[in-house]
């Protein structure tokens, strides 16, 4: 078995904020697109992902500008914004679009 084979057999990520390795499911996903960051909470959608347990993770990783640095992308305050609001509702920002 390659080693990649056995990562997605394992299927975890690890969180961007605490560095906690999780269960896929038990994680939020951000997808980068090219109108920036935004909550995808199918898990599904394509691009580059990053993930965190929550929303307090997502400030950790807001002032450790670890979010940037996972999705090679920069992220506004603006960005950060909206992901915190669709985190609340558990709402796809795109398709609001
Ligand atoms: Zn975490």
């Amino acid at each position: 078995m390659t080693p990649r084979a056995e990562q997605s057999t394992l299927r975890t990520r690890t969180c961007i904020g605490c560095g906690a390795q999780q269960h896929k499911q038990g994680l939020l996903r951000i997808v980068r697109t090219p109108d920036g960051p935004v909550f995808d909470p199918t898990g599904k959608a394509n691009g580059r992902g990053a993930y965190v347990c929550n929303r307090a993770c997502l400030e950790k990783a807001r002032k450790a500008k670890r979010l940037q640095r996972a999705l090679k992308s920069d992220v506004s305050n603006e960005d950060y914004e909206r992901l915190v609001q669709c985190m609340d509702e558990f709402a796809s920002c795109m398709d609001e679009r």
